[in-house]
């Protein structure tokens, strides 16, 4: 098949393009390179089934596909944050965009929204039923309910127009090829211990996340979009639960630092806990469940960033 990656010059879009590749698709890689970077699908530049093109899906396009995966949008809160009109912009034109696409040439389309559409949850773990607690003007809004936008598009060009849709809610995602300032947790803690630099902690480090490593979202992304029924949003991400202080010591630990601690201010509507139910990725997704635990995800990401930062192996 032919299939389109929206973002495909991310963190999760570049692991994603090379799966496809491997099964064998002609990939097309769309990215403005906003987050995304070059050297992410460098190695794939040679690959005869692939092919880049440098866009902004807020400006539409027209290509003959079959499957779409419309991952472009900044993930990273420092990213997001940087030009939050334009964020919104991304997750409302480009998902309009990409569903006209779909609509015209009859693709399938697959969204990657997330958990964020839960806000800062009053129901622990969250279940795809949950409505969220989002605040509809905070500065986490122009990610939070662009995605919540993106989702309705989804649904309502499903029920107006018959278009093939997927959406899957991604819990906090962490591996190789996260770049060094992407901001979010588990990337600023590996390399600032590994640098011996101090350690962050927002708040007062009691606040959780439950961290999935990138092999086991980038299989059930595909296994969704194989899917072939057309189901609501589902739920993928790892349901152990850490706390941000938990993450810090591990990351000391595993990069064998002394790095310290240090705690600054919370910021604005940052989520307290975060857990995904998965039991309807379990039931949908032919059983699947994530195989990777924190340890040897964590241990894989230092190693990806030992040899980014140029420093010695272990
Ligand atoms: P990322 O920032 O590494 O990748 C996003 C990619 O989209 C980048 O390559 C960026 O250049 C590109 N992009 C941004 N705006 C664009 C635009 N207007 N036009 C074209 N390309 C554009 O982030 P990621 O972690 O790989 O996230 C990929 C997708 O998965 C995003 O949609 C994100 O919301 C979703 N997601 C990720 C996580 C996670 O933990 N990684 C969690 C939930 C949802
Ligand atoms: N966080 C932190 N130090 C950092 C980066 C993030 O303490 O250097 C905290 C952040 O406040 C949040 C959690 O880690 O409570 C996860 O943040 P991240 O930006 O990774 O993702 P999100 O908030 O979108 O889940």
């Amino acid at each position: 098949m032919r299939v389109l990656v929206t973002g495909g010059a991310g963190f999760l879009g570049s692991h994603l393009c090379e799966r496809l590749l491997k099964d064998g698709h002609e990939v097309i890689c769309l990215d403005n390179f906003f987050s995304g970077k070059r050297a992410n699908i460098m190695h794939l530049l040679g690959n005869r089934n692939f092919e880049f093109i440098r866009h902004d899906v807020v400006e539409p396009i027209l290509l003959e596909v079959d499957r779409i995966f419309s991952l472009a949008c900044p993930a990273s809160p420092v990213h997001y944050q940087y030009n939050p009109v334009k964020t919104i912009k991304t997750s409302v034109m480009g998902t309009i965009n990409m569903l006209g696409l779909a609509k015209r040439v009859r693709a399938r389309i697959l969204l990657t929204s997330t958990s964020e559409v839960y806000g800062d949850p009053e129901e622990h773990p969250q279940t795809e039923s949950y409505w969220g607690n989002v605040n509809p003007i905070g500065v986490r809004s122009c990610y939070d309910e662009g995605k919540r936008v993106a989702e309705c598009l989804m649904m309502d060009y499903h029920r107006q127009n018959n278009v093939d849709t997927r959406i899957v809610r991604i819990f906090n995602t962490y591996g190789p090829r996260m770049a060094i300032n992407d901001g979010r947790v588990v990337s600023n803690f590996c390399v600032a211990a590994l640098r011996g630099e101090d350690l962050e902690i927002y708040g007062n480090g009691n606040s959780t996340r439950s961290f999935a490593y990138v092999d086991d979202i980038i299989e059930a992304l595909v296994r969704m979009m194989n899917q072939d029924e057309h189901i609501g949003p589902v739920n993928i991400g790892n349901p152990d639960e850490f706390t941000i202080a938990e993450l810090a010591s591990l990351a000391i630990e595993l990069a064998g630092s002394s790095s310290k601690v240090v705690i600054k201010n919370p910021r604005a509507d940052d989520p307290v806990r975060r857990k995904p139910n998965i039991e309807l990725a379990k039931k949908v997704l032919g059983g699947w469940q994530p195989q990777i635990a924190l340890l040897p995800g964590l241990q894989k990401t230092i190693a990806h960033f030992r040899e980014v930062l140029d420093l010695p192996k272990k």
